[in-house]
């Protein structure tokens, strides 16, 4: 029976109520680094640790005596080396031979400590990734406020733009009216001063024609300087009416497909007997196949304008020259207008085609509407009018207009 004992994969301890050990098998003795015999006879909270002992005391003793019996309670086991032990502990008690007698049977808890370990470390790292997860969720909150406030301030802005764009929409609609009344105005007084100016011309030439009487050379020359103020301010006024019509969007465009060989050739009568008179040489290369897409009266208007300029702008002796090329890919046609006049400082180039600008001092003849009105013009059949000039040497205004297939 001892025998048998002795190979239980459990301890076996059985003392008496003085605490006496009176048998304890192998297993228990080597789990607890004791012998046999130096187990026996020892009392049994010497194989305890403190906390073990009150843990006895105070709990599996007083079970054991009260009932009879005390199941799985874990108790801490001290080895003879001082090292922990826990174990489970099952006891019964009994009386043998006029004795009592407390049988205990103890289960080392080895593995299931470890368990316990493990358990604990799980948890550890359980907890671990809790505040992790606590950390990165109070981080995400703190990001999804950053981002709310970056909504709004976006909000804001979006809403101050809004603001903005519609204070420009109404700043434009009140430019665009005041744009319209001075072209309605500039229109209606052109017209108001045009037929008085028509009446002056008119009686002045009846007066020269001796309608009313001779006169004399010095009243002659005087109704001269009358006719040439005359016209000069019925071109300003006829000038600014045109400008005006074309600003305040009055003008119909007729486009069609023009050859610009024909509609230089439209121009050159105008052209060529002052050319002749201002001793300049007037050379054209305008191939037959080019038309473009323009109204025809509108194109011939553009480049009477810039062959009188450069006849203005060019000392006798000089040259102008009219000639197209195409572009690249042969959509535009460049219809060029030369000239080997005075030329134009380069800070002046871009504020010709402004209203009014005139380069040279005490300039009498012209307006300085023509290159303003030929842009328009220009622009309005879908092309550009662009220059390039050198002071000194000669400017070259290039009107740019769609390729057209001949009609
Ligand atoms: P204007 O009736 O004075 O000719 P434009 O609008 O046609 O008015 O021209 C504006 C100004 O641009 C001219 O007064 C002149 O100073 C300058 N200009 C125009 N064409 C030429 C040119 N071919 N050479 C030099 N200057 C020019």
């Amino acid at each position: 029976m001892s025998e048998l004992l002795d190979t239980l994969p459990c301890g076996v301890v059985s003392f008496a109520d003085d605490g006496l050990i009176r048998y304890a098998n192998e297993t228990i003795a080597r789990t607890l680094a004791y012998t046999r015999d130096e187990l026996t006879g020892r009392h049994v909270e010497t194989i305890l640790t403190i906390a073990g002992r009150i843990f006895y005391q105070t709990h599996f003793f007083p079970l054991l005596r009260l009932h009879g019996n005390a199941d799985e309670i874990f108790l801490l086991l001290r080895r003879k080396d001082g090292q922990e032990v826990g174990a489970l502990v099952n006891g019964v008690r009994r009386e043998r031979d006029g004795v009592v007698i407390n049988d205990c049977v103890l289960l080392e808890v080895r593995e299931r400590r470890k368990y316990e370990d493990e358990l604990l470390r799980a948890k550890r790292v359980a907890e671990a990734a809790n505040a992790e997860l606590e950390q990165q969720a109070k981080q995400l909150q703190e990001q999804a406020a950053e981002m709310e406030a970056q909504r709004e301030e976006l909000q804001t802005l979006n809403e101050e733009l809004v603001e903005q764009s519609e204070e420009l929409e109404q700043s434009r609609n009140a430019a665009e009216d005041a744009n319209r009344a001075k072209s309605q105005f500039l229109a209606t007084m052109s017209h108001e001063l045009r037929t008085p100016l028509n009446a002056i011309g008119g009686y002045v030439q009846l007066v020269e024609l001796g309608i009313h009487g001779p006169i004399t050379d010095a009243q002659r020359e005087t109704l001269g300087r009358v006719m040439r103020s005359q016209r000069h301010l019925l071109r300003l006024i006829n000038d600014l009416l045109n400008l005006a019509r074309i600003e305040a969007g009055h003008v119909d465009y007729r486009i069609s497909p023009v050859a610009v060989a024909e509609l230089v050739a439209g121009v050159l009568p105008m052209i060529e007997p002052q050319m002749a008179a201002a001793s300049l040489t007037l050379s054209i290369s305008t191939p037959r196949s080019v038309h473009v897409q323009a109204d025809r009266d509108k194109a011939e208007q553009i480049l009477i304008n810039l062959l009188t300029n450069a006849m203005k702008f060019t000392p006798p002796g000089g040259r102008v020259d009219v000639d197209v090329t195409l572009d690249d890919n042969g959509t535009c046609a460049n219809i060029r207008v030369s000239d080997t006049g005075i030329g134009i400082r380069s800070e002046k180039l871009k504020s010709i085609f402004e209203p009014f600008v005139q380069l040279q001092e005490r300039q009498t003849e012209g307006t300085g509407l023509g290159l303003a009105i030929s842009r328009d013009l220009a622009v309005g059949m879908g092309g550009d009018l662009r220059v390039a000039s050198e002071l000194g040497t000669g400017s070259t205004f290039t009107l740019v207009l769609a390729v057209a297939q001949p009609a």
